[in-house]
């Protein structure tokens, strides 16, 4: 198979669909692979690096979609992008078409066999192309908070972990899913005081075996949420109704009692965020103060760490990727439930319930 890697051109996105490593994986294999000049420079992925691979770089994007069976992206096409699709021709990549009319319309007209990462399944119910990008959030979700602690970005100038002698700061997560693990994990791994609120009494004990006496777990409740928020240095918030916006469990009269230049991080932000005091941020201004608390929300958090996030979900659409190469799509597909349940557009259909319900579509 011809196997295309445009350029991301999304502002600010400097991820890349194929590292050199997935790219030697399938130029091994017999396929041939298209890397468009400069794709990865932003994040030290030279066109050396991808030439050593196997890839043949090009000078433009349109070439790259001129001469590819498969575009492999991280981000959803952009206008200029779905013109350039052709009739038959199989694009993996995120979509989030639900909230994006415009997309899927253009989508649909380029004829093209479009499978969404975000909605690719595993065995366990999971979502695993979606994972990788939780898991980076909710580690960066520390990271982020402890800098937004420090005086000089508003914060109460408290340190996460505390010293000998002083206490450490108290850390309150909301959702122990991905996110909220994976922030429980580098809070702990920092020495602060942690706490997971869930209202799934499985994960709770999945935690708990977990990490022992390290972590403190509590059911989710209003009455839990409001003394746990009130009495925090960091909240961060990891919840996640599949397929609905994050429930506000955050109401602005709990901001109004949280401590002067605490912080949120509202990493659910990209599902509407879980405080009612939320909204969506860049990283090139990522935060903002409410009743003295401080705000972070930046909705695409994994683009900020762009070199950690290419390796991370290219270790999981890589299998994908082979199987789709190696078979084509329509045979991958029906050989594999989980990919199939991937497929959003097919040659001009809408073959995803989900999408068609939210933009009231024929089914
Ligand atoms: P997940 O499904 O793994 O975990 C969500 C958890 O929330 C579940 O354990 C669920 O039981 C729990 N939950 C639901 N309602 C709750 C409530 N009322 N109180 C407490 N817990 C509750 O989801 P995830 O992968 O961890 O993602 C969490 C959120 O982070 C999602 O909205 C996701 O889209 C978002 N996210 C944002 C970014 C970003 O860049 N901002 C990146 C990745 C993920």
């Amino acid at each position: 198979m011809r196997i295309g890697v445009p350029k991301e051109i999304k502002n600010h996105e400097y991820r890349v669909g194929m590292t050199p490593a997935a790219v030697r994986e399938l130029t091994a294999r017999g396929h041939e692979v298209f890397v468009e000049t400069k794709a990865g420079d932003g994040i030290d992925l030279t066109d050396e690096l991808y030439a050593k691979a196997g890839a043949k770089i090009l000078p433009t994007a349109e070439e790259v979609f001129g001469v590819a069976d498969m575009i492999v992206k991280v981000k959803e096409p952009q206008p200029v992008e779905i013109a350039r699709l052709k009739k038959g021709q199989t694009l993996f990549t995120y979509l989030h078409l639900a909230p994006d009319p415009e997309q899927t319309k253009g989508l649909l007209a380029s004829g093209a066999v479009c499978i969404a990462y975000e909605t690719v399944t595993d065995n366990r119910g999971g979502l695993p192309l979606l994972a990788p990008m939780s898991e980076v959030a909710g580690r960066m979700s520390i990271q982020a908070g402890a800098h937004c602690l420090e005086k000089a970005q508003g914060g109460r100038g408290v340190l996460l972990g505390g010293v000998p002698g002083v206490p450490a700061a108290k850390v309150v997560v909301l959702g122990g899913g991905v996110v909220g693990t994976n922030a429980a994990r580098m809070a702990m791994g920092l020495e602060a005081h942690v706490i997971v609120l869930d209202v799934s009494l499985n994960r709770l004990k999945e935690l708990d075996e977990q990490f022992g006496s390290r972590l403190h777990t509590l059911y989710s409740t209003m009455d839990a949420i409001e003394e746990q928020v009130a009495s925090a240095d960091l909240v961060i918030g990891g919840v996640l109704l599949p397929g609905a916006a994050a429930p506000k469990l955050i109401t602005e009269a709990m901001v109004r009692q949280m401590k002067k230049g605490s912080v949120i991080v509202d990493v659910a932000i990209d599902q509407g965020g879980c405080a009612e005091t939320s909204h969506a941020t860049t990283h090139a201004d990522p935060t903002y103060r409410v009743h003295d608390v401080v705000h972070y929300a930046v909705a695409n958090m994994p683009g900020g760490v762009a070199r950690t996030s290419t390796f991370a979900l290219n270790n999981a659409t890589l299998p994908f990727t082979i199987a789709l190469a190696e078979q084509g799509a329509e045979a991958a597909m029906k050989a594999n439930a989980h990919l199939r349940h991937g497929l959003n557009v097919y040659r001009g259909t809408l073959t995803y319930g989900a999408v068609a319900a939210a933009q009231k579509l024929a089914f």
